[in-house]
């Protein structure tokens, strides 16, 4: 667990330097505070646009909303997926184009469609009649694209079930919306968030490209792929390098969906889960019995104020300590909240260094993406998590 070491087997970086981490071990923080590196999520773009292609990057503005990446990701060109009408207008404030900017959410209020409309953005997302009968009302003539769900997931935080149609119900959906005087303008789904290699889109593209082509057969002609994100993030587990495996990706969408006119990805986690890492403080560490093998570490940071994706202990994150090198043992991991889900990893316990105290500052790796955004207002009087963008 030191430093140096985690650094040379996280494949993606495209440079060893981490100016976050050393952001975090040059300063102190009197909270919980995400420190996320611009230039890093940078050097991440270019990776996954160059392995892209001509494939278009809408990046996942939930990921992380912080104003001064979206403003950077806009001066090097990309679009954005925005899920709601506070999204679009983050977008716009920091300079991006309405016609960038994809209205990716199924569930959408009317009027925030009417907005997006009247502000120049052309593309809706939706998976059912009543959701296009709103972009019909609201955004009339809007291109929409048609998620469907998709199954066999092999993704670390799955993404199924909430969103999409059945590929069954395809057919009679593009025909309602040309009948409500839209325009079937193409497909989306998403792989499900950390597919950490790039052959685990194969099963998933083999369940959307036969519905691809049944579409354009009847008659639709659908211009627009939307592939989603689950671009992969490093948190522990080997994962393909950016580059490679965005190349990877287009390469078997491409040989089962021969050329798409638009094509487009939409990366969250991929594009900034590695710029970032959260310095937090030990708060106690503590035994429940004098037996006890593993020992209780909580954190000043838990479920509520940023690690939303432990849940299930599905995401698992590095931790960094000054005492790393020296004998560890077995931890449960948990936060401060009076909440008996406040509780980090359990099933799979932690091993962090024997040393380990109250007042020690840990980082927490590899968090830029789904922290800040995840972060309550202050549950319990815990503050949300501070971001600082280096
Ligand atoms: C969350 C989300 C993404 C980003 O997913 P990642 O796995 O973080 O890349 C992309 N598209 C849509 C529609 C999403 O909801």
């Amino acid at each position: 667990m030191n430093a140096t070491a985690t650094a040379t087997v996280n494949t993606s970086a495209a440079s060893n330097y981490d100016e976050a981490a050393d952001y975090i071990w040059n300063n102190s923080f009197d909270k919980p505070t995400l420190v996320v590196s611009r230039a890093r999520v940078g050097v991440q773009y270019d990776a996954l646009q160059a392995g892209l292609g001509d494939a278009r990057i809408h990046y996942a503005v939930k990921a992380n909303p912080a104003p001064e990446i979206i403003r950077m990701l806009v001066e090097r060109g990309s679009g954005f997926d925005a899920a709601s009408r506070q999204e679009i207008e983050l977008c716009l404030s920091q300079g991006a184009d309405p016609a960038k900017i994809s209205f990716g959410n199924t569930i959408k209020r009317g009027v925030d469609i009417a907005f997006a409309h009247s502000i120049g953005v052309t593309m809706f997302a939706a998976d059912c009649e009543a959701e296009l009968d709103k972009i019909a009302e609201h955004a009339p003539g809007a291109r929409v694209y048609i998620r469907l769900i998709v199954e066999n997931s092999m993704a670390d935080w799955p993404l199924t079930r909430k969103f999409g149609c059945a590929g069954s119900l395809l057919p009679s959906l593009l025909e309602y919306t040309k009948s409500v005087g839209l325009v079937p303008y193409g497909l989306s789904f998403h792989v499900g968030s950390q597919t950490r290699r790039a052959e685990y889109w194969h099963p998933v593209l083999d369940q959307v490209a036969p519905l691809w082509h049944a579409a354009k057969e009847a008659g639709h002609d659908l211009q627009l792929l939307n592939i989603g994100g689950g671009f992969p993030a490093y948190h522990g587990d080997p994962v393909d390098a950016p580059r490679g495996y965005a190349a990877a990706v287009v390469a078997a969408v491409k040989e089962r969906f021969g050329e798409i006119p638009v094509l487009m990805a939409e990366p969250g986690r991929g594009m900034v889960a590695e710029a970032g890492h959260i310095a937090a403080e030990v708060l106690l560490v503590s035994r429940k019995s004098a037996e006890a093998a593993r020992r209780w570490v909580y954190l000043d940071i838990g479920r509520f104020s940023g690690l939303a994706e432990t849940e299930g202990e599905a995401i698992r994150y590095q931790f960094v300590t000054p005492h790393d090198g020296k004998p560890v043992g077995p931890c449960v991991l948990a936060g401060p909240s009076c909440d008996s889900a406040d509780v980090l990893y359990e099933k799979n316990p932690v091993d962090l260094p024997l040393d380990l105290r109250d007042g020690d500052k840990v980082m927490i790796k590899n968090c830029g993406a789904y922290t800040s955004s995840y972060s309550s207002v202050g549950f319990n009087g815990f503050p949300p998590l501070d971001v600082l963008v280096l």
